[in-house]
This record gives structure tokens, sequence and C-alpha cells, in this order.
């Protein structure tokens, strides 16, 4: 089974209550590819960096099973820079800086092997961008998901909802979904978000979890309690990329098995705050991931 995700591949600035990390590796179809990677392969990225990305990070990517043929390497130009400050909760943050640089003028391309994609995830991005890679592909997928932010619904609404037509799944934060559907009961949400397209929706939140709503059906899956916390970035990325792992390795896009997915990538996203960047996500074994989803099922046992 092969899964396409596009996203941003970034560096970041990034202040948490436990420290600081300068221009380090982020963005999110990073932290997409490097987690569904630990349950498929291929892995196909769509995306662009400047010459100054680290080589050894793509090496790395690649080693792991990530397809980079459609990550176009843009000569003399600079990544895409986010910075970030979280607040003493670590569920809310500020963003202090987004510089598009290489984003400014992307045109994704997608190379032809690509037009065929099992599963895609739609990673956050330009809302325009997600449409372009939607366009270029000669087969539907079986599932479509997409992830986005208040960032996009602030400055290109109406290409968002054009997107959000065409996708099967929507994972956006509790805030997001608000802000999306204009309601605040997160029940009266999902139902204007299941009329704008997406028939399953994921609202992520943080340190309380996450829901997945698929027209009057509801699965709450916790996060797991963690003594300490570095970084939450990439967590929602880290997370969509274990969800559609687990879809595209088992084949099985049954509400039940969404369970199982939301678990999955619940179980990835715990790992990835425990330290900044992508660092934690490196050197998994299955049996490491197996072990945290027990630890989730004996969470919620009684
Ligand atoms: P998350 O914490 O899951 O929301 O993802 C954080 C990652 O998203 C960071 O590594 C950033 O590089 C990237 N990011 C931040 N702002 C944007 C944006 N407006 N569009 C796309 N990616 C972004």
């Amino acid at each position: 089974m092969s899964l396409l995700t596009v996203g941003t591949v970034a560096f970041d600035d990034i202040e948490t209550p436990s420290g600081r990390a300068e221009k380090v590796v982020g963005g999110a179809c990073t932290y997409i590819s490097l987690a569904a990677s630990y349950f498929v392969t291929p892995v196909r990225v769509v995306s662009v960096v400047g010459d100054d990305f680290p080589e050894d990070t793509l090496d790395y990517l690649r080693r792991r099973g990530v397809d980079l043929e459609g990550l176009q390497v843009k000569k003399g130009e600079k990544s895409f820079f986010w910075a970030g400050r979280y607040h003493s909760n670590f569920n809310s943050r500020d963003t202090l800086d987004t510089q598009l640089n290489v984003l400014a003028t992307f045109d994704p391309i997608l190379p032809e092997i690509y037009r065929k994609s099992d599963y895609l995830m739609l990673g956050n991005l330009t809302p325009q961008v997600q449409i372009r890679v939607l366009e270029q592909l000669t087969h539907r997928p079986k599932l479509v998901a997409l992830d986005t932010m208040n960032f996009w619904m602030d400055i290109a609404l109406d290409d968002l909802k054009k997107v959000l037509e065409k996708v099967d799944v929507l994972t956006i934060n509790d805030e997001e979904a608000r802000q999306l559907s204009g309601e605040h009961s997160l029940l009266k949400a999902a139902k204007v978000i299941h009329d704008m397209g997406p028939k399953y929706l994921i609202i992520k939140k943080g340190e309380h979890g996450a829901l997945l709503f698929h027209r009057g059906q509801i699965f709450f899956a916790p996060a797991l309690p963690l003594a300490e916390v570095i970084d939450p970035t990439g967590a929602g990325d880290t997370f969509a990329g274990g969800f559609m792992g687990w879809i595209a390795k088992t084949g099985d896009t049954s509400f039940d098995n969404m369970k199982r997915a939301v678990i999955y990538g619940s179980a990835m996203a715990s790992f990835c705050v425990e330290q900044f960047s992508i660092e934690r996500l490196k050197g998994l074994t299955p049996a490491m991931i197996e072990n945290r989803v027990e630890q989730f099922a004996e969470l919620v046992k009684f």
C-alpha cells in the first residue's frame, strides 16, 4: 500500500516551558512521513525546501522508506520557517514568525507514479497547493485525509472550503473546529463540518486526547499522561502520520479500524512530545510502539 503526503518541510524556532531550540528540523510533512514510515512504505512526499535544508535529515528519511522524488529542492532559496512560543500549559501557543520562503511560489508537481496512490494525507499547507495535488491524481485514493490550521482559515477560507468538499477525514484542534463551524459545542461543530464534506472528523485536544466523529457516532481516545513534555510541536502531524499509516497498513477504513488508527496516532504523538523536533521519533521499534498502544488500552479498561 502506498501513502502520499503533502505538507511543509521546514525549520522551526521553538520556545516551550521546558527550553528552547533554534533552527531545528520541523514541518508537517516531515512529521507525517516519519511517523507513517513505521507502518507503511513507500510514503511518498510532495513538498519543497531550499538548499539550506540538511542533507543528512533527507538521507535519514530515505533510509526509513520515505520516497523523496516529489520533494523539490530550490537552489539559492530558503526553506519554510516557523517560530512559536508555547504557553505554560503547553496546550496553546503563539506564532512569532512565519516565513513562507520557498512555499510562496511552490507548485507541487506529482511524479507520474504518485498519481495513483492508495491513501492520501494532505498535511497542513496552503489550501491552493492541496487542491493542486488533488487535481493531479489519476485515481481517487481509498481515503483522503486533510489537516489544516487557523492560519489558513484566516487567510484562505474559500479555498479551504473547496478542498474540504473533496476529503473524507479532517483533523483539526478544538479551537479550529469552533472557528470553522461557528459552533461552540463540538457535537454541533461536527455536524456542520460533516456537511462541508468530511464524513469523519478528528478533533485533537492536545493533552486531553482526541475525538473521532462519524455521523452521530463518537469515539474518544485519551492522551497518554507523560511525566515530562518537552515540545508539543508536530504532535498533530505525527498523530496524522500514525493514523494514516495504520489505515494504509491494514487497508481497512471501517469506523472500528479508525478507532484503532486514532490510538496508533495518539501513541506516535506521545513519543513526539518527549523531545524537540523529530529526535524522539527516530529509532523507534515496533515493540516500543506496541508497548505504548498497550498502555492506552490499560488506561481506559475498566
Ligand atoms: P503541529 O504542532 O502539529 O501543528 O505542527 C507544527 C509544524 O507545522 C511545525 O514544524 C511548522 O514548521 C509547521 N507549520 C507552522 N505553521 C505552518 C503553516 N502556516 N503552514 C504549514 N505548516 C506550518
